[in-house]
């Protein structure tokens, strides 16, 4: 634009420039042409004056002294006199169109340039009493002559045109375009601009208030949008119709951190699951898929969104579902397995009772059967109180909490298994400080049975088992030590999970249902209790409850 108002205001003032001159000087020059025709007439007359007697002598003095040059001619056109040149040598001037106007009219004038344009020649004549005609002529230099005599003046007076033009277009530039340049866009209402740009300065107004809400609004949307996705445990990721990411969400880059979220689609993954789910998506159907990654299991739902007309884009759902699967494996191994430890004792039920039905017993071993009928008994209901113990726990069954002091609790376990113990020659400890948890009583009673009843059947002849109680760092605990046959190091991470049995004869010899570890476990998790389990095969077990310290 400065450049173009530049050029504008350049060309315009050298062309007023141009014109200006050119005006002054046909107006110089025709003046000057006007003076010397005026001076020819004036001359003319005063020789014609001189001369009317037909004096010749006289018309060659002033012819002599005259500085311009005076011819007379006869009335048919014949040379008579001249001043500069023989007359006798001149052609007939009859048909001069001064000499044939000055015959005609009485007085002819005429102009002529020579033949390279430099100079002018100016006539004047009129005619005689006697009828011939006196012609008074001179020559100057012509517009073009003086033109070209001025010319290095005329190259230097257009350079300095030229450079007056530039300079003045250079500052009108300035001036105009100023106020325009340093518009405040922002503030248009606070410029101080030409008055013919205030109707476009407040619509520029308008506009930036337009624009300032709409962003404000897109602003806030897109914060809430990003609270809410930021605050979402799935994975969402939105694709254009090209399959580029648009968007991740913050539970997408927890969960595929060594990822990339931008650029295409594949940059995030390249699972054959995740590629097929995202491209039929993007193809127009909504696809769902399972994929696995680093140890951990996704859910992927992906839904297409028509577009207009320019392909689909996709939005996909990542849920992370590895414990929720783990669970339900965890679910139909656990009824596997109850199925299973229901059916044995019910299945030495059935032949007990089969071989007594059809009388092959003999009446003195009845007695001995009935026995083993009621042990077998026996065992499925401790089996079935310990199912429904565990689906209690599972279930988060509302049992309020209450203080619970641990020692008491200890005592009472002791006396419930006095008998067993007496009957294993195992002597029972209960030691240390009282200590009171907040906690469901009969849990964690049932808690600490477990524990105890496992240091008895797991344990030597003549060995012991001790309840502790006490605080360590504030925090209440309760321990279970015995010094039995000890549990493996591999093992030790597994006796906590339902129907685990390092020996499985000797867990079933001692009525062992391999459910009461993970009762134990459920019970510690409800109270926010940390198991310690500390074993040595061979010499003992030691397992501590560790409760939250009382706030
Ligand atoms: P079970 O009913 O078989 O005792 P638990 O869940 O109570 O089931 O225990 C799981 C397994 O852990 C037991 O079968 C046993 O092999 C082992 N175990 C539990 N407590 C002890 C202990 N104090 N000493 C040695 N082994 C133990």
């Amino acid at each position: 634009m400065r450049k173009r108002v530049f050029g504008s205001i350049f060309l315009t003032a050298l062309v007023t420039l141009i014109v200006t001159v050119s005006l002054l000087l046909v107006a110089v020059h025709s003046g000057l042409t006007q003076d010397l025709q005026e001076r020819l007439s004036n001359e003319c007359n005063y020789i014609a004056a001189a001369t009317a007697s037909g004096d010749e002598q006289e018309l060659q003095r002033i012819g002599s002294v005259y500085a311009d040059r005076i011819t007379l001619v006869d009335a048919d056109g014949t040379v008579l006199y001249d001043n500069e040149r023989d007359a006798v040598e001149m052609e007939n001037h009859a048909s001069r169109p001064e000499i044939a106007e000055a015959l005609e009219k009485g007085v002819g004038e005429f102009s002529r340039l020579s033949d390279t344009l430099a100079e002018q020649t100016y006539y004047y004549a009129i005619r005689l009493a006697d009828g011939t005609v006196l012609r008074v002529s001179s020559t100057a230099d012509s517009a073009f002559g003086a033109l070209s005599t001025a010319s290095p003046w005329i190259v230097l007076i257009v350079l300095l045109a030229l450079l007056v033009a530039a300079l003045l277009a250079s500052w009108l530039t300035h001036v105009f375009l100023e106020p325009i340049v340093t518009l405040d866009l922002h503030e248009p209402l606070k410029n101080d601009a030409y008055d013919e740009l205030s109707p476009l300065l407040h619509r520029m107004d308008k506009q930036n208030h337009k624009i300032a809400s709409q962003l404000g609004e897109l602003k806030r949307r897109q914060a809430e949008f990003d609270d809410i996705t930021a605050r979402m445990d799935e994975g969402l990721v939105l694709f254009s119709a090209q399959g580029d990411i648009l968007f991740a969400n913050r539970a997408v880059r927890a969960l595929f951190p060594k990822d990339s979220a931008t650029g295409g689609y594949m940059t995030l993954c390249r699972d054959a699951e995740y590629i097929r789910v995202v491209e039929e998506a993007l193809g127009g159907e909504s696809a769902h898929g399972r994929m696995e990654k680093d140890g951990r299991v996704y859910s992927l739902t992906a839904s297409s969104v028509a577009g207009e007309g320019q392909g689909h884009a996709a939005v996909l759902f990542v849920v992370d579902i590895t414990e929720r699967e783990q669970a339900e494996r965890q679910r139909q191994e656990f009824t596997a397995n109850v199925s299973h430890e229901l059916k044995t004792p019910l299945t030495s039920i059935m032949g007990f009772a089969e071989i007594m039905e059809n009388g092959i017993v003999r009446p003195e071993d009845i007695g001995r059967f009935a026995g083993k009928i009621r042990s077998e008994a026996m065992r499925l209901l401790t089996l079935i109180e310990d199912i429904i113990r565990l689906s209690r726990l599972d279930e988060g069954a509302p049992v309020p909490f209450e203080p619970v002091e641990l020692s008491a609790l200890c005592g009472t376990v002791r006396d419930r298994l006095t008998h067993k113990a007496a009957e294993n020659k195992i002597t029972l400890h209960v030691k240390g400080t009282p200590v009171t948890v907040s906690g469901q009583r009969r849990t964690l009673e049932q808690m600490i049975f477990n524990l105890a009843d496992n240091a008895i059947a797991y344990n030597k002849t003549h060995g012991s088992v001790t309840l502790e109680t006490g605080e360590e760092n504030d925090a209440p605990f309760v321990r279970v030590s015995d010094t039995g046959i000890g549990i493996a190091p591999a093992d030790q991470p597994r006796v906590f999970e339902r129907f685990y049995r390092v020996d499985k004869s000797h867990s079933k010899q001692t009525g062992g249902t391999g459910l009461g570890l993970s009762i134990v476990k459920h019970g510690a998790a409800l109270h926010h209790a940390q198991i310690d389990l500390h074993s040595t095969l061979g010499e003992g077990t030691e397992i501590t409850l560790r409760f939250p310290k009382a706030e």
